[in-house]
């Protein structure tokens, strides 16, 4: 799709999150004359933003600017597509703006650590670089500040992806492709168009970075036009792999295993595709071992929270389904004391028994507890505690754990039956694994 000119065009903006506020400022500066629109009116609205109803959307608008989440079935935006209004997302208004280089990253899972990742590597190397996108600050905000940076590290979702039909990134990365949204997506093969739509723009001077482990990258790779470039940890006939404790790419030799703080198998995938898109940026080896040897990792996914008397702690609220958790238990070979629990959304439980080889003991609070307990049981786990709440499980990881004992909080299920969100959930954790009335 072409640049768009918003110069005194009438357009509406539905949604008023972080990312709809920008676009709507950002549209005011470009000299258009913007509206909000969202499902309920927000509270607290600037005296100088314009809300108006759903009657009052009519064929006078030009443009909507909808936030990713919001599904199309949306009335407003069926009536939009009746009256052949266009639906343009936040990130394809901004990046219209914008004319430096982009690294695109999506994927199901691993996305928020790579582009992470690849921010800190090239700031390592002192490239002039702003990291955003579906992680903090959404694009419009990196455009309406004033610097003029020479690259921008973009997280992508695939709602994102959908509605930023512009988007043509220098390096793409596709961290990896499960099922995963499927509520919005419908299919998987929608899920996987928008995914695809991450490439759709590349030419053949653009790099596409993949997951040499999946079927479906692969196939991207045949149908797109950009430089293909594959990374695995286990496969050494890609581009970035490991091999004798080592990650090379393309055979030079860039870090060793044991020099990486990160912990958690998922990460070395995480970091083999931040590799592959740095090298091809051209971001020298210091700036990537800089990193890897000090960067332990986002909040809440597997973060380390201290060691105390002789127990390593780790925070993983971020874990809300069960695949997380096997992630998480996967990370380590010592005993392990599980702390887990929360809302039951019906998950069979049971699925985490192989995972359990290394928990010498099971501490369950939350609505699972009772299913956590039955699990832990089949899988001959020795020591089962149910507690009521977080903090009563702390309590119990003190009494029950022993030195060199891995402590982790890895839930498997969702917070909304005792916290607001998994970030509150995991800083009480750390507030009680630290404070008087917990651990210490
Ligand atoms: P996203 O931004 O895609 O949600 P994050 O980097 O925030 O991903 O990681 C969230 C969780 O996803 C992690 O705590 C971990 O359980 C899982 N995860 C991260 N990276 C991977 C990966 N490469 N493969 C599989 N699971 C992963």
């Amino acid at each position: 799709m072409d640049e768009v000119n918003f110069k005194d065009k009438k357009v509406l903006v539905y949604g008023w999150a972080r990312s709809g506020k920008a676009v709507y400022r950002l549209l005011e500066k470009l000299g258009a004359q913007v509206y909000l629109f969202a499902d309920q009116k927000p509270d607290g609205l600037p005296d100088d933003v314009d809300f108006i109803s759903e009657r009052e959307f009519d064929d006078s608008f030009d443009f909507v600017v909808k936030n990713p989440g919001i599904r199309y079935e949306k009335s407003l935006l069926q009536h939009a597509l009746e009256l052949k209004i266009p639906i343009l997302t936040e990130v394809q208004v901004a990046l219209d703006q914008y004319k430096g280089e982009v690294i695109g990253i999506t994927g199901s899972n691993g996305k928020t650590t790579t582009t992470t990742l690849i921010g800190k590597m090239l700031k390592a190397d002192n490239v002039d670089v702003e990291v955003g996108g579906n992680i903090g600050t959404p694009v419009s905000e990196l455009i309406l500040k004033a610097s003029d940076p020479s690259v921008f590290v973009l997280e992508l979702s695939s709602f994102q992806l959908l509605g930023a039909q512009n988007i043509k990134p220098k390096i793409a990365v596709v961290t990896n492709l499960f099922s995963s949204h499927l509520d919005f997506h419908h299919t998987r093969k929608n899920y996987l168009r928008a995914k695809f739509s991450i490439t759709q723009n590349q030419d053949a001077d653009d790099y596409l970075v993949l997951n040499g482990n999946s079927e479906d990258c692969r196939r991207f790779a045949a149908e797109s036009k950009a430089q293909s470039y594959f990374f695995s940890a286990d496969d050494k006939s890609v581009n970035s792999y490991i091999n004798d404790g080592s990650i090379y790419f393309d055979d030079e030799k860039i870090i060793d295993l044991s020099d990486i703080v990160l912990v958690g198998k998922h990460n070395l995938e995480n970091i083999l595709a931040a590799i592959t898109a740095v090298k091809i940026f051209g971001i020298s080896n210091r700036a990537i071992k800089e990193v890897l040897t000090t960067f332990t990792g986002l909040e809440h996914r597997l973060e380390p929270v201290g060691k105390i008397q002789g127990r390593t702690v780790y925070n993983d609220s971020k874990a809300t389904d069960i695949e997380a958790t096997e992630r998480a238990l996967a990370s380590f070979d010592q005993p392990t004391v599980l702390i887990a629990g929360g809302l039951d959304r019906g998950d069979d439980l049971d699925r985490l028994i192989p995972s359990f080889k290394n928990v010498t003991a099971l501490i369950a609070y939350g609505q699972t507890k009772e299913k956590l307990h039955s699990a832990a049981q089949k899988a001959g786990v020795k020591n089962i505690v149910i507690d009521n709440d977080l903090k009563e499980a702390v309590f119990s990881a003190k009494k029950i754990s022993q030195p060199n004992d891995i402590v982790l909080f890895s839930p498997a299920a969702a917070s909304w039956d005792q916290f607001a969100n998994f970030e509150i959930r995991g800083r009480e954790f750390k507030k009680f694994i630290s404070g008087k009335e917990g651990w210490q």
